[in-house]
């Protein structure tokens, strides 16, 4: 299913809501058509087939492939990304043993998938992921899962926050290596410390601002 597209000054957001967990995924597209892939949640044949035919139709050439963080329903994709378009994946380091418990936790979960096997490249604070002229900053925002990071485009406003950051929300803490005070920290002086008009764009939900969540937010507000 395809949820909106959002047309920013030179990158396009286009979301999708994967697998059973209703996992974002987006695609970040530039006019020149090249493209990046985050946290592809596909699971169904019909998902990856839907991810597939949109940059195919497209004609988009995809460069990167990114994960805010390795929980399963973030990652149910990567190998098809992989195997489809030659991408290695990109992640910070602290995701690494997340992603290696993928497959255990999708027995748990009662939805098994093979997972990515091909080269890790870290990412860190500071770093950025260039498209064609955009750039991706990264933010090291742990708390929810130990490596979280999230894509901040300066430019266009906007930031991928993985599950840091929710509408009305933030994310659980209560997975392996989660704590609410870290969360709480990586919110309030990484993401509540951007311009207000920021456009969030998270991993499960509807998209928001920094400036709503910083008013309304019932489990992190800054006043
Ligand atoms: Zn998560
Ligand atoms: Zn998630």
């Amino acid at each position: 299913m395809q949820l909106k597209i959002q047309k920013s000054c030179m990158l396009t957001v286009q979301a999708f809501t994967f697998n059973p967990v209703q996992e974002n995924t987006y695609v970040l597209y530039n006019d020149k058509s090249q493209c990046c892939i985050i946290d592809p949640g596909c699971y169904f044949a019909s998902e990856e087939q839907e991810l597939k035919d949109f940059i195919e139709k497209g004609n988009l050439q995809p460069f990167y492939l990114l994960n805010t963080h390795c929980h399963l329903d973030h990652i149910f994709g990567n190998r098809f990304v992989y195997k489809t378009f030659g991408l290695p994946l990109y992640l910070h380091k602290l995701e690494k043993p997340v992603l290696e418990y993928g497959p255990t936790s999708g027995q748990l979960w009662q939805m098994p998938f093979d997972n990515y096997d091909g080269e890790l490249n870290f990412l860190d604070e500071g770093q950025v992921v260039q498209i064609g002229e955009d750039r991706l900053h990264i933010l090291f925002t742990p708390g929810h899962s130990p490596g979280s990071i999230s894509f901040y485009s300066q430019e266009n406003k906007f930031i991928i926050s993985g599950d840091v950051l929710f509408q009305g929300s933030i994310g659980r803490t209560d997975l392996p290596g989660g704590d609410f005070s870290i969360l709480e920290e990586s919110i309030k002086r990484k993401l509540y410390t951007l311009p207000g008009d920021v456009i969030v764009y998270p991993g499960h939900g509807d998209s928001t601002t920094i400036g709503d969540e910083m008013k309304t937010n019932p489990f992190v507000k800054m006043i």
